[in-house]
C-alpha cells in the first residue's frame, strides 16, 4: 500500500529550498527519524515536472553508503504536493559548517578535509559508473550546499536535483546548470558537460574547504580576514 502523509509526524522545519520546504519527520512505524522535501508541483510548467520525475526516479535507483538515501515518495494530488522521503543528515550541510568556520576563525581539520573528498570520490565513482543500462548519472552541481554530514560525520551527497541521466551513446550532455565558482571551463564555454566537469567541482570543494574562501582567479586568495562579508551564496 503507497504511504500518507499520515503514516509521519512532521517535527520541525529544517530550511527552504528553490523548490519548497525541507522537514524533519518521524516515521509513525518504528519511530525512525527522516526528512521529507515538500514540493508543490501545481504551479510548475511541463518540464519542470519532467526535471521532478527524474530527480525521484534518480534518487530511487542511487543507493550508496555517501549518498543521501532515498526512502519513499507521497503524492497528495488534492493539494498537488510531493513528498520525498529521505535519510536525516543530522550534521547539516558544508555550507553552513563553512559559515561557522569563518564566524568563529578557525580552519578545518586536514583529516576531517581528506575524509570529505575521499568519501565524495567514492559517491562520484557510484554515479559515474554505475553499470546497469548503459546510462551514468552527473550530479552538475557539486557545491557545499549538497554535501551533508550524517551523525557519525559520514559524507554524504544529496540534491540531485539538477542531475541528468547521461546516455554513453551521446557522451556529452550540454546543459547549462551549476554554481558559477563552482564551474568548469567547458562549463563556462556552454560546451559539453560530462564526468570530468564534476571531477571540477570537487577540487573547487577542496580550495574552498582548505581556504574557507572560493577560488577567485586574479584576486589575493585564502586569507580569513579579507571573508566577504553577509550571507553566503548557494
Ligand atoms: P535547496 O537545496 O534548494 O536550497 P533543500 O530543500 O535541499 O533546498 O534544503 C533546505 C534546507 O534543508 C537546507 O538547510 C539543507 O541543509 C536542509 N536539508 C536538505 N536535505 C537534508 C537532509 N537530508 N538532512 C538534513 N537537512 C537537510
Ligand atoms: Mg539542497
Amino acid at each position: 500500500m503507497p504511504s500518507r502523509t499520515e503514516d509521519y509526524e512532521v517535527l520541525l522545519t529544517i530550511g527552504c529550498g528553490s523548490y519548497g520546504k525541507c522537514q524533519k519527520i518521524k516515521r509513525k512505524s518504528d519511530g525512525k527519524i527522516l526528512v521529507w522535501k515538500v514540493l508543490d508541483y501545481g504551479t510548475m510548467a511541463e518540464a519542470e515536472k519532467q526535471m521532478l520525475v527524474s530527480e525521484v526516479n534518480l534518487l530511487r535507483e542511487l543507493k550508496h553508503p555517501n549518498i543521501v538515501r532515498y526512502y519513499d515518495r507521497i503524492i497528495d494530488r488534492t493539494n498537488t504536493t510531493l513528498y520525498i522521503v529521505m535519510e536525516y543528515c543530522e550534521g547539516g550541510d558544508l555550507a553552513s559548517l563553512i559559515n561557522r568556520c569563518i564566524k568563529d576563525r578557525r580552519y578545518l581539520e586536514e583529516e576531517f578535509i581528506l575524509r570529505v573528498m575521499a568519501q565524495l570520490s567514492l559517491a562520484l565513482k557510484e554515479c559515474h559508473g554505475r553499470s546497469n543500462g548503459s546510462s551514468t548519472v552527473l550530479h552538475r552541481d557539486l557545491k557545499p550546499a549538497n554535501i551533508f554530514l550524517d551523525v557519525k560525520q559520514n559524507v554524504k551527497l544529496g540534491d540531485f536535483g539538477l542531475a541528468r541521466i547521461l546516455n554513453h551513446d551521446t557522451s556529452f550532455a550540454k546543459t547549462f546548470v551549476g554554481t558559477p565558482y563552482y564551474m568548469s571551463p567547458e562549463q563556462i564555454n556552454r560546451m559539453s558537460y560530462n564526468e570530468k566537469s564534476d571531477i571540477w567541482s570537487l577540487g573547487c570543494l577542496l580550495y574552498e574547504l582548505c581556504a574557507l574562501s572560493e577560488h577567485l582567479p586574479g584576486k589575493e586568495e585564502g586569507s580569513l580576514c579579507r571573508r566577504r562579508q553577509g550571507k553566503r551564496q548557494t
